[in-house]
């Protein structure tokens, strides 16, 4: 599933604050999903006040089923995500690709990684 948190935004236009949801984690391989983000508008929110959109910098884990990979997109440092991967690190069954996602701060270039890693022939067993 696809991970939401709830927040309380303020806004850096007019300074009103209002309750919205945010993804934290989200499954690319639906292209509804995938369109969201292609498209720059995941966690965006325009305010009810003002009417200014702005892009909340709030990281999430991009993930990929066949070809499977993962993506951070970490515009500000997020110690949770290493905490995070600590604990997947003690889980069994837990893919490396998961534990060993990148970790982008560019919004453009998290894009072309995804763009990348949707393209990447499937990794064949080391010989
Ligand atoms: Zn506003």
């Amino acid at each position: 599933m696809s991970k939401k948190v709830e927040i309380i935004w303020t806004c850096q236009n007019c300074g009103d604050r209002y309750g919205l949801t945010l993804y934290r984690s989200i499954w690319g391989e639906l292209p509804e999903n995938r369109s969201i983000v292609m498209n720059d508008t995941i966690n965006t929110t325009t305010c009810p006040n003002c009417g200014v959109t702005s892009k909340i910098p709030y990281p999430f884990l991009y993930t990929h089923k066949n070809p499977d990979f993962a993506v951070w997109w970490e515009p500000i440092y997020d110690k949770s995500i290493d905490e995070e991967k600590k604990r997947y690190g003690n889980l069994p069954g837990i893919p490396d690709y998961l534990t060993n996602a990148p970790r982008i701060e560019d919004w453009e270039e998290f894009k072309r990684t995804i763009l990348k890693l949707e393209t990447e022939p499937k990794k064949t067993a080391r010989p």
